[in-house]
């Protein structure tokens, strides 16, 4: 069976905002027109398409559809049920077996609900998907309601609707004929010709574009359908400061700097580590080390530090995630912290399980100015990136 689509797009599409019709418009960045021809040149069954649209939309067209042979065009009408005839019509000299005509503005159309039409197709002249209703109906003239409707029968209409060829090209022609110009949809155009309209399960997905609301709200979604399957990479970044105090040596990264101070702070005052530790959580959004380790609790009174860092290395890996990198610079006039930077690493491989080329520690001074030129404390700042499964 030989299977057309008229994709119908020749409506204003203005009700959507923006600055071009809504069908020109791009959601996750690609045209919501593109979108829609796309669903249907991808599907098996469909041999041909027809794109019916807006003589004075030819330029929106031309910019928005990458692939000039995916559609052939054809200018609609001034009313849907005779832009659809004029699309019918296009395909008339080489008629397929069957037509599925299909709203521009619904670009998410799965290929599953093109197969239950088609599929229906074999019994039926004419099938359309539908979804029942599940909202009470109320009867309301002026909004003073006067009846509830019983909804037990009725269904709220999707495209494609599928029809035999030769009957709704008859069907169209009579219509017209007839003086008919607003009918909304195919059926309605077929049901008046005797055609007997079967009706199969529709798809929530498969929503028209109407209202800039669903723009909107389209576009998120798309966006975020893109990034679905792919790592999510966050990188995070930690700052800390600590003063010097009357000691005998700073330890940096696990590491004892020998000097004649030491670093004031409630555990071991590893300011590197420190940082360390924050950029790793802020990377995986919790919080900071004194949200995990309350410097009010005596239980880390002169902790080692590497326990802080160990513990957000192993929130990272209960989200199944991985460090990526980890890139630490020490802020420090004194002491000399070049000669210990590769003990340093060693130790943040060890406790983060890394490969040394994941690890960076780096160290400057600040040619003596401010509080760590004057020899107060010293800074750590770091900066590490997470790759969290999909
Ligand atoms: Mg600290």
């Amino acid at each position: 069976m030989t299977i057309a689509a008229v994709i119908v797009a020749a409506g204003a599409g203005l009700r959507a905002g923006g600055e071009r019709p809504k069908q020109y418009q791009k959601i996750g960045g690609k045209p919501v027109i593109m979108r829609t021809l796309e669903a249907f040149a991808s599907h098996p069954r469909i041999s041909r398409i027809i794109a019916v649209i807006r003589e004075e939309h030819l330029d929106y067209y031309r910019e928005a559809v990458s692939d000039p042979d995916i559609a052939q065009t054809v200018y609609g009408g001034s009313t849907r049920q005779e832009s659809c005839r004029i699309g019918i019509e296009a395909l008339a000299a080489r008629p397929p077996k069957a037509v599925l005509i299909h709203d521009g503005a619904r670009p998410f159309a799965p290929h599953a609900l093109i197969d239950r039409v088609v599929a229906a197709l074999a019994v039926h002249d004419g099938v359309i998907p539908g979804l029942p209703i599940s909202d009470t109906l109320k009867r309301a003239p002026g909004g003073i309601v006067q009846a509830t409707l019983d909804r037990s029968h009725l269904w709220s209409v999707q495209t494609p609707q599928g029809f035999a060829f030769q009957a709704i090209h008859g069907a169209h022609r009579q219509a017209a004929a007839s003086g008919m110009t607003d009918l909304t949809d195919d059926a309605a155009v077929a049901e008046l010709a005797g055609i007997e309209v079967a009706m199969v399960a529709g798809s929530p997905e498969n929503r028209k574009l109407t209202t800039s609301a669903d723009m909107a709200d389209a576009d998120r979604t798309q966006r975020q359908r893109r990034f679905d399957g792919l790592p999510d990479i966050r990188v995070g970044q930690g700052v800390d400061i600590h003063a010097f105090e009357p000691g005998n040596g700073v330890i940096l990264c696990g590491v004892t700097i020998p000097y004649g101070r030491k670093l004031q702070g409630h555990s071991d005052a590893d300011a590197a580590l420190h940082a360390l530790t924050d950029a790793i959580l802020g990377a995986i959004g919790e919080g900071d080390i004194g949200t995990h380790f309350p410097p009010t609790d005596p239980t880390w009174e002169g902790a080692a530090s590497r326990i802080f860092l160990a513990k957000a290395a192993g929130l990272v890996s209960a989200r199944g995630g991985l460090i990526a990198h980890a890139d630490l610079t020490i802020l420090a006039q004194e002491p000399r912290i070049g000669p210990y930077v590769v003990a340093m690493r060693e130790r943040v491989c060890g406790i983060l399980d890394l490969t040394p080329d994941r690890v960076a520690i780096k160290a400057t001074t600040t040619e003596q100015m401010g509080f760590i030129g004057r020899g107060d404390g010293l800074a750590a700042f770091a900066t590490a990136t997470i790759r969290l499964p999909a």
